[in-house]
C-alpha cells in the first residue's frame, strides 16, 4: 500500500515525481505530496489530501524547482486522510523530510519519549516519528544522515519502505525496506526509487529490486550503496526490467479494470508460453522438474493467500484433490500465521499473491519455512518479496495489474494452479493419460474460449442497467464454480459498493433463501456440468420465491433460459477449468455495474492493490 517515488540526477525531479506518483496511485490514493530540494539548498514540501491530480493543482503556482525529490501517494493507516497527515512530514527544523510505507509498531512509545524531549509534533502519523527521531539524535549525537538513520532504525518495530532528504546534503537521497517494496532505478549519473518497478521504466530498465534490511544511499553521480543498519557493505544485483510502457497505460480504454479484463487471452497465453507443449499434450513447470522430490513425497498441501488469491485457492484446492490425490487445505493468511497451525516437514505450502508483497501471506511463508515445510509461491510481480522467500514457484506472467480489483491475476492464478495440479498428477501417476491430454488441450484452447465469453461485453453493459437499483445480490455456484460465485461477488462488492454473497447453491436452502424476494438479483453459475440438475431446481427454488435469476449456461440452454430472468451463454468446457470462462462475465458484470453508479472503478474507496500492510 502507497506509493514511493524518488528522484536525484539533473533533470527536473517534478515532473518525474508526479508521473510516477500517477502511475503508482493504484497502491494509495487519499493523498498526496512531494518534497524537493533545490539548487540553493531550500527544501519545500506540498502535500494535500485528495489524489495526485489534487496535489498538481495545488502545485500550480508553487515553486517546484529542484532535481532531487521524493512523492508519496497514501493509504493511510495511522491518522485520517487529510493535508496534515499526507507525506512528506518534515522533522522539526524543516531540515529533513521523509516518505514511509507501513506501520511503525512501536511509534507510540518513540512518540511519547520525542515530546518529553520537547519535539513537537505536526501529525497523528506513525510516520513522523521517525523523521523526528533521525533528526533528534543527528543533533544530539553530531552524525550525518545515513548514521542517524541507521541508529533509529535499529530501534524501530515494524514494516517500513521510507525515502528521507536532508537539504543540507541535497545530493543525497536515503532509502530503507523491512517487509515493504523498493525499487532503485539506475540511470545516467541518476537514480529514481520506486515502491515497484512501473515510475521507472520509462527511464531506465536497470534496477536493484532491495532486500529486506537493506538501506540504499543514492549520491548524485556516484555509485549506488547498500548497506545495512550495522554499515556493512551488502552486494546488490542490478537486473534489467521487461516491463513495456504499454503495459502500464491504459491503451485506449477508461479504465484499467476493462483494459486488463480484455487482456486475460493474452495473458493466459503467456502464462502458459512455455509450459506447455502443445505437440506432446505436456505441461513442463521447471519447479516441479527441480523440485520434484519435495513436491511429490508431499502429506497435504496447505494454500495460504487473501482475497481474490484465496479464491484461487478453493479452485485449486479441487484441483490437485482431484488430480493429485493430495489432501489440501486452504487458509486465509492472515488467520493462518496468527493460530499457531500445525505445519511442518512434509507439508507443502503454496502461497499465492498477486503483488507477492501480500503482508500476511508473506508472513505466513515465513511462519511455515521456519517449521520445515516446502514453499512454493504462485505471483505475479517479479522479483517481490514472496517469491524472494520461497524455495521455488510459478509466476502466473500477466503483466502488471493495475486496476485495484483483480481479474487477470485470478485468472492466471487458476491457469498456474491447473498446470501444477496436471504436472504433479503426471508425476505422481494419479491422473489418467487420457484426461490429463483432454485438459492439457482445453487448457491450450482457454485464450480463444475467454476471446469468445469477452463478445457478451455490451450484453452484460445492457443487463447491468437493470440492476443499479440492488443493494444486495446474492451469487451461487457448486463444485469449481462455488469460488467463481465468491469471487464475483468480492468483485461487486469491491467497486460497486452492492453488499454481496457468494454461496454454494445447495446451501441456499440452509439461510439465504430467507433473502429471496422480488428485489433481489441472484447470479447461477448454471453450466452442463455434473451439477447442472442440482443447480437447475435452486433456480425453480428462487424463482418459486420471485428472486430474479441470472444465469450463466452452456451455449444452447433453453431449460434454464426460459425461467431465468436474464442468461448469458458459455462456450463449453471441461469442469476444472470453468472458473476461466465464467469469471468473465461476472468480472464484467460488476465492471458496469460500477460504471452505471458513477463510481471510481479503478480506486474503490477504501481500498488498495498491494495489501503491505496487516
Ligand atoms: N502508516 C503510514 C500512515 O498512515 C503510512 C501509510 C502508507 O503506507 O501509505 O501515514
Amino acid at each position: 500500500m502507497c506509493g514511493i517515488v524518488g528522484y536525484i540526477g539533473d533533470r527536473d525531479a517534478y515532473p518525474i515525481l508526479v508521473k510516477g506518483l500517477r502511475r503508482l496511485e493504484y497502491r494509495g490514493y487519499d493523498s498526496a505530496g512531494v518534497a524537493l530540494v533545490n539548487g540553493s539548498g531550500t527544501l519545500s514540501v506540498y502535500k494535500t489530501k485528495g489524489k495526485v491530480d489534487d496535489l498538481e493543482n495545488y502545485c500550480a503556482e508553487k515553486d517546484v524547482s529542484g532535481q532531487v525529490g521524493i512523492a508519496h501517494t497514501r493509504w493511510a493507516t495511522h491518522g485520517e486522510p487529510s493535508s496534515r497527515n499526507a507525506h512528506p512530514h518534515y522533522s522539526e527544523s524543516k531540515n529533513l523530510a521523509i516518505i514511509h510505507n507501513g506501520i511503525i509498531e512501536n511509534y507510540a512509545d518513540l512518540k511519547k519519549k520525542l515530546q518529553q524531549k520537547g519535539i513537537p509534533f505536526r501529525s497523528d502519523t506513525d510516520t513522523e516519528v521517525l523523521v523526528q527521531f533521525v533528526e533528534y539524535v543527528q543533533q544530539k549525537k553530531s552524525l550525518d544522515l545515513l548514521t542517524a538513520v541507521q541508529l533509529v532504525l535499529h530501534e524501530v518495530i515494524g514494516a517500513y519502505a521510507i525515502a528521507i532528504v536532508d537539504k543540507r546534503t541535497p545530493d543525497t537521497i536515503i532509502a530503507a525496506r523491512k517487509q515493504s517494496p523498493l525499487v532503485v532505478g539506475i540511470g545516467e549519473d541518476e537514480f529514481f526509487l520506486g515502491s515497484d518497478a512501473s515510475p521507472i521504466i520509462e527511464y531506465t530498465s536497470r534496477v536493484v529490486y532491495l532486500e529486506d534490511g537493506n538501506i540504499a544511499v543514492m549520491k548524485r553521480g556516484k555509485e549506488l550503496q547498500v548497506v545495512n543498519i550495522y554499515n556493512t557493505k551488502l552486494p546488490h544485483e542490478v537486473k534489467t526490467v521487461d516491463i513495456s510502457l504499454g503495459q502500464i497505460e491504459k491503451g485506449g480504454y477508461p479504465h484499467f479494470m476493462l483494459k486488463e479484463i480484455f487482456e486475460q487471452p493474452e495473458c493466459l497465453t503467456n502464462c502458459m508460453r512455455g509450459r506447455i507443449n502443445v505437440e506432446a499434450d505436456n505441461v513442463t513447470l521447471s519447479a516441479v522438474i527441480d523440485y520434484k522430490k519435495q513436491l511429490l513425497a508431499a502429506r497435504r498441501v496447505i494454500i495460504v493467500a487473501c482475497g481474490t488469491s484465496w479464491h484461487a485457492g478453493l479452485i485449486g484446492k479441487q484441483m490437485i484433490e482431484n488430480l493429485c490425490r493430495i489432501p489440501v487445505e486452504v487458509e486465509y493468511a492472515s488467520e493462518f500465521r496468527y493460530r499457531n497451525p500445525v505445519v511442518g516437514a512434509g507439508d507443502v505450502v503454496i502461497a499465492i499473491s498477486q503483488s507477492g508483497e501480500t503482508a500476511d501471506t508473506l508472513a505466513a511463508v515465513n511462519l511455515s519455512k521456519e517449521r520445515g515445510a516446502f514453499i512454493y509461491g504462485i505471483c505475479n510481480a517479479i522479483g517481490s518479496s514472496i517469491p524472494r522467500a520461497t524455495d521455488t514457484g510459478s509466476y502466473i506472467h500477466v503483466g502488471p495489474e493495475i486496476g485495484v480489483a483483480s481479474t487477470k491475476a485470478f485468472t492466471g492464478q487458476v491457469t498456474v494452479l491447473a498446470m501444477l495440479a496436471l504436472a504433479i498428477g503426471k508425476e505422481r501417476g494419479t491422473v489418467a493419460r487420457a484426461e490429463y491430454e483432454k485438459i492439457v488441450k482445453e487448457l491450450v484452447s482457454m485464450p480463444a474460449k475467454i476471446e469468445e465469453v469477452l463478445t457478451v461485453n455490451d450484453r452484460v453493459k445492457d443487463l447491468s442497467r437493470t440492476f443499479t437499483y440492488a443493494r444486495n445480490f446474492i451469487y451461487l455456484g457448486r463444485g469449481y464454480n462455488y469460488p467463481v460465485a465468491l469471487e464475483g461477488a468480492l468483485k461487486l462488492k469491491e467497486i460497486s459498493y452492492i453488499h454481496a454473497e457468494g454461496y454454494p447453491a445447495a446451501e441456499m436452502k440452509h439461510g439465504p433463501i430467507a433473502l429471496i424476494d422480488s428485489d433481489m438479483p441472484v447470479v447461477v453459475i448454471a453450466t452442463h456440468n455434473a451439477m447442472y440438475e442440482k443447480v437447475l431446481n435452486n433456480i425453480q427454488e428462487i424463482k418459486a420465491r420471485k428472486g430474479r435469476v441470472i444465469a450463466l449456461v452452456s451455449k444452447g440452454d433453453e431449460t434454464i433460459c426460459q425461467i431465468a430472468d436474464e442468461c448469458i451463454e458459455l462456450p463449453d468446457t471441461i469442469e476444472c477449468l470453468e472458473p476461466l470462462i465464467a469469471s468473465i462475465p461476472l468480472q464484467l458484470l460488476a465492471y458496469h455495474t460500477a460504471v452505471c453508479k458513477g463510481k471510481n472503478v479503478d480506486q474503490p474507496r477504501n481500498l488498495a492493490k498491494s495489501v503491505t500492510v496487516e
